[in-house]
């Protein structure tokens, strides 16, 4: 393993009021940084003062969006502990969409070790109210001055670390849900299960559109049929229709998200019928129409379960059950949340302690 080095700060920032947090606004005070070259491989890990990074105008990742992410967070137990939540998945997942984007690979290991020294440094930027947390982006960005089209030899993998609010300050409330057959998030054989920066610039525009149309959230229907739901804004999706949890299959175009699994194998572990296939945004609708449509909610680090009220495709608006949020959808919150925070015995191993 490498040692990693360390350069002090020569002043620690204020600490923000943890009952006003919002989300992504204010970091911590340092930072992890590794660099990738082609004769050394990845050298010189170093935990620094977070700042800006110096670059040349004709860096690659600004031109050609060679640029990959992740996003996790650290929680504060009520015993006053730090745990995060599945971060060997992120980890690995930040190597597969890597792969797909030409990067050269990352020792797992060596990054979750380096994760850990980094949240050890940073404790006391974890926030204790409750809902809070430290929100954790690795990222990767391809570092060469050259502006012809080829993959970069050089790389920069860095952490940021974020104190985040609650997602809900206000209470667990559903949102509402704009169905476009006019744009697509991601194609078949593209990078759409990759966590690469294109494909969020790519969702912007619909994204828009929806705000503008009062809706939170766009649906992704499939690049290819225009057919088959595939996630929600930036969430992968869940449906219960009758007894069944259905949620659309990974196909190459759906980013594979930790609470997707999470979901899964909790409601597995419930007992209830569980489904990984494709759905049809008209079996929805059919669904509805015979009244065996229960619930929709979406899923992500962010959120966790994001329940959703109102749904509008072509024309036509549809309210999931009474408007509000759903059994299942509360059930999953809550105990995921519960795990998360420690307040539940972790069945799974999902949680790793770091401090
Ligand atoms: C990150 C992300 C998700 C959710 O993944 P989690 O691992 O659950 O946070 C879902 N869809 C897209 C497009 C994402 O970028």
């Amino acid at each position: 393993m490498m040692d990693i080095a360390f350069r002090k700060a020569g002043s620690l920032k204020a600490h923000p009021d943890e009952s006003s947090l919002g989300f992504g606004t204010i970091f911590t005070d340092y930072m992890f940084n590794m660099d990738y070259s082609p004769d050394k491989g990845w050298h010189n890990p170093r935990i620094e003062p977070y700042g800006p990074i110096e670059m040349e105008p004709s860096t690659m990742v600004l031109h050609y969006g060679q640029a990959i992410f992740e996003g996790l967070k650290a929680y504060r137990t009520d015993s006053g502990g730090i745990q995060l939540f599945r971060p060997k998945d992120n980890i690995a997942r930040l190597n597969r969409s890597g792969h797909r984007l030409c990067m050269p690979a990352l020792d797992e290991g060596f990054i979750l070790e380096a994760l850990i020294e980094l949240l050890k440094i940073e404790k006391d930027w974890v926030p204790g109210a409750p809902g809070t947390s430290l929100y954790i982006r690795p990222t990767i960005i391809a570092t060469d001055p050259y502006i012809g089209l080829r993959s970069s030899n050089t790389y920069r993998f860095f952490i940021i670390l974020s104190p985040v609010g609650a997602y809900y300050p206000e209470g667990f409330n559903p949102v509402k849900i704009w169905v476009t057959s006019q744009y697509v998030r991601a194609v078949r054989g593209g990078v759409g299960e990759a966590k690469t920066a294109g494909n969020y610039a790519a969702s912007l525009y619909a994204s828009d559109l929806a705000h503008k149309e009062g809706y939170t959230q766009v649906m992704w229907l499939d690049g290819v049929e225009l057919k088959y739901v595939e996630e929600v804004g930036s969430m992968n999706i869940f449906f219960v229709i009758g007894d069944e949890l259905i949620t659309p299959m990974l196909n190459g175009s759906i980013l594979s998200g930790v609470t997707r699994d999470s979901v899964l194998q909790m409601a597995q572990s419930w007992g209830m019928k569980v489904s990984e296939r494709k759905i049809a945004i008209d079996e929805v609708y059919a669904a509805q129409e015979k009244g065996e449509l229960k619930e929709v909610f979406g899923s992500g680090t962010a959120a966790v379960i994001s329940p959703v009220g109102h749904i509008k495709f072509d024309g036509r608006e549809i309210t999931i059950g009474d408007g509000g949020v759903g059994p299942v959808s509360a059930r999953l919150f809550k105990e995921l949340m519960d795990i998360q925070y420690g307040r539940a015995e972790d069945r799974f191993g999902w949680t790793l302690p770091v401090a």
